[in-house]
């Protein structure tokens, strides 16, 4: 389908096409409708599958049409939680590329490099945070970082999450996000743990899966 009967708004379809993206992907044409809705996701997909841009088009396309913060004033509106440093960079090229004429400021953390880049560029206020769950609940409790404004949050690959025994600092992570909020969910599996997780934290999700 294309992204202009996905009512995407101008200035993403404009990155989008310099991106040389012309259709959406599957994953993308189910998601991005009930996500502008807002509602919750279950997305059983692989990496490849363009489920990157299925989240970050609707999650850039919702701040952007919220109040904008004057300078000095931002806080932390969009969580993405990722397992590894390597998809942590690739979600947050994605949301920088999409989002490039929305002036919103993405902001990619990862442990086994000093934190003080990052709790410089934390200090002066950033839209969109990815991160790997380690370093995030590091600086949680370091309090460089509040999530009591986050209204979006996305937990990717979830099942490697599991292999790679994240998923109690992911529980730790969720206690501090507001449960006012629409969560998008993905994982390439659902073993027993996953599914209950996204029971536990799903409301009414559609489910897509490709
Ligand atoms: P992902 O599954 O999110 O890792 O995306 C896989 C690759 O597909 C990435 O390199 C994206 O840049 C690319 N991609 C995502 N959506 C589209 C699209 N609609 N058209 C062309 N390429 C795309």
């Amino acid at each position: 389908m294309l992204f202009d009967n996905l009512k995407i708004i101008e200035p993403i379809q404009r990155a989008l096409t310099a991106e040389g993206y012309t259709k959406a992907t599957p994953i993308q044409t189910q998601a991005i409708p009930k996500l502008l809705e807002g509602m919750d996701l279950l997305g059983c997909a692989q990496t490849g599958t363009g489920k990157t841009a299925a989240f970050a088009i609707p999650i850039l396309q919702r701040l952007n049409s919220e109040p904008k913060n004057m300078k000095g004033n931002r806080e932390i509106k969009a969580l993405i939680v990722a397992p590894t440093r390597e998809l942590a960079i690739q979600i947050g090229e994605s949301f920088k590329c999409y989002g490039k004429h929305l002036g919103l400021r993405t902001l990619v953390i990862f442990g086994g490099v000093s934190q003080h880049p990052q709790t410089n560029s934390l200090s002066r206020g950033i839209d969109i945070l990815v991160a790997t769950p380690g370093r995030l609940l590091d600086l949680i409790n370091q309090k460089y970082i509040h999530l009591d404004k986050v209204k979006y949050f996305v937990l990717d690959e979830a099942d490697l999450m599991l292999d790679m025994g994240m998923l109690q600092d992911v529980k730790r992570i969720l206690k501090h996000v507001p449960t006012v909020r629409q969560t998008m969910f993905f994982s390439a599996t659902m073993p027993a743990e996953i599914a209950k997780l996204s029971n536990s934290i799903l409301k009414n999700p559609v489910k897509v899966e490709i």
